[in-house]
């Protein structure tokens, strides 16, 4: 992408009205627009990190046997009323609509009971099952507080995937199937070392449910992790009962704030109990289908990486996520460095590598401050100087200084083949 073309525009000033660092430089770079508290809309570059981060899930998800589709924000109340949650006592965060004609509708929050409604009419025999399904999903949701940016929205991108299986020993091995799904997500895009498998509260049966939780100053949420054991679990079931049955003491434990970055849930068969979802068995018996959802908050997670990978001069992406690989920038009108920095800009589009080409009328410093602003992993400057010179300048984000290099050696750090 040309900047010279790209119509969003970086900015110097800290958004008066945003305490969240992660939006305020998502906002500075371009990143994100602020509709309203709460509510944000995703720019080129932005929506970017949102399908990086979107196709790692997807990936994962789909090696786990995942299927995707796409549910719809519109929720009628009867369905929701079969298993209580239509009741804003119960549910504190919908929000609700009517029709023209005064019916009542409701805006997605979360989706096991359209999903459970949907799979009712495909699932009928044990030869229908396992069935694991998954969407990309912008959810709705009345949220009371939203200052910490992007990491809690009122309208937020979400993964939830819902498996439907025979018994809970199916049910279990998908379970622990997106536990290891979930850990190559966060370690792709770059958290794995921080993110915790955390026991929570809720969950049938099994008495927790599953939490991952980043380690995060920004986040909202408390742990109690003991990094050499592995083990976390969420302050709400920090007592003595937890701390047994996991082996740890309590003055062994460290607390730390940490955002949640995904969980997962067994439900057992109690909404396929309030929503009549059964299957038959082979021998003709007719049973309720176990049901598990699993969520990763996409925006939330683009949230947190913003906070943990930054520094004063702004964003520092991981590669994975990152909205390009290179920020080209060309300081010179020569005609000899336009050639040379076209050239290189067309080579390595040409070879799947993202480049962010700084063709603008602009002084160096406004360039470079640009480059280490929007987080771009790897910063490649050509101009009269390392043209006469015949090599390029190149700099990692995250390094405090450059170097001189050949052709060679930069695609080489770039990973193409030369
Ligand atoms: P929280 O306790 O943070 O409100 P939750 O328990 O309501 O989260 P779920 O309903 O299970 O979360 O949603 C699945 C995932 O979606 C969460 O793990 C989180 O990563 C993300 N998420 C939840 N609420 C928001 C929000 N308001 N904005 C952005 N992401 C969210
Ligand atoms: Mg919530």
């Amino acid at each position: 992408m040309r900047l010279s073309k790209l119509f969003t525009k970086t900015t110097r000033n800290v958004p008066a009205d945003e305490t969240a660092r992660n939006a305020q430089l998502l906002i500075q770079a371009g990143f994100i627009h602020k509709e309203m508290a709460g509510v944000y809309a995703y720019l080129p570059l932005g929506l970017m990190v949102v399908e990086n981060i979107k196709s790692i899930v997807r990936e994962e998800m789909n090696a786990i046997t995942g299927q995707e589709l796409i549910m719809t924000s519109l929720q009628p109340k009867e369905l929701w009323e079969k298993t209580s949650r239509w009741d804003d006592k119960v549910v504190d965060i919908w929000f609700k609509s009517e029709l023209k004609n005064g019916t009542p509708v409701g805006f997605g929050w979360s989706h096991e009971e359209p999903i459970v409604n949907m799979m009712k009419q495909f699932v009928s025999s044990y030869k229908d099952l396992p069935a694991n399904v998954y969407q990309f999903q912008t959810k709705l949701r009345n949220e009371v507080r939203s200052k910490s940016g992007i990491m809690r929205g009122r309208e937020f991108v979400m993964k939830d995937m819902y498996s439907c299986s025979i018994d809970s020993e199916q049910h279990e091995a998908f379970y622990a199937a997106t536990i290891e799904a979930y850990k190559r997500v966060f370690d792709r895009v770059g958290i794995g070392q921080e993110t915790y498998v955390t026991f929570a509260s809720g969950g049938a049966f099994t008495q927790f449910s599953h939490e991952f939780q980043t380690i995060c100053e920004a986040g909202e949420d408390v742990i109690y992790i003991h990094r050499g054991k592995n083990i976390a679990v969420n302050e709400e079931v920090l007592d003595e009962a937890t701390l047994s049955k996991l082996g740890v003491k309590r003055d062994e434990l460290e607390e730390v704030k940490s955002a949640e970055v995904g969980n997962i849930f067994n439900f057992g068969i109690q909404k396929s109990e309030d929503m009549d979802f059964t299957f038959t068995d082979e021998s003709g018996e007719k049973k309720f289908v176990h049901l598990g959802s699993y969520g990763i908050g996409i925006t939330r997670l683009m949230g947190v990486i913003a906070e943990k990978f930054s520094d004063d001069k702004g964003l520092v992406w991981p590669e994975s996520v990152a909205p390009a690989k290179v920020y080209l920038v060309r300081l010179s009108d020569r005609d000899e460095v336009v050639k040379q920095a076209d050239e290189l800009y067309n080579r390595l589009t040409a070879s799947g590598v993202g480049v962010l080409y700084d063709d603008r009328e602009l002084r160096a410093g406004e360039k470079f401050a640009d480059a280490d602003l929007m987080g771009i992993p790897y910063r490649v400057v050509i101009s009269d100087k390392t043209v006469a010179a015949g090599k390029y300048e190149l700099k990692a984000r995250s390094a405090n200084d450059s170097q001189s290099v050949s052709l060679d050696q930069l695609l080489k750090t770039l990973g193409v083949s030369a």
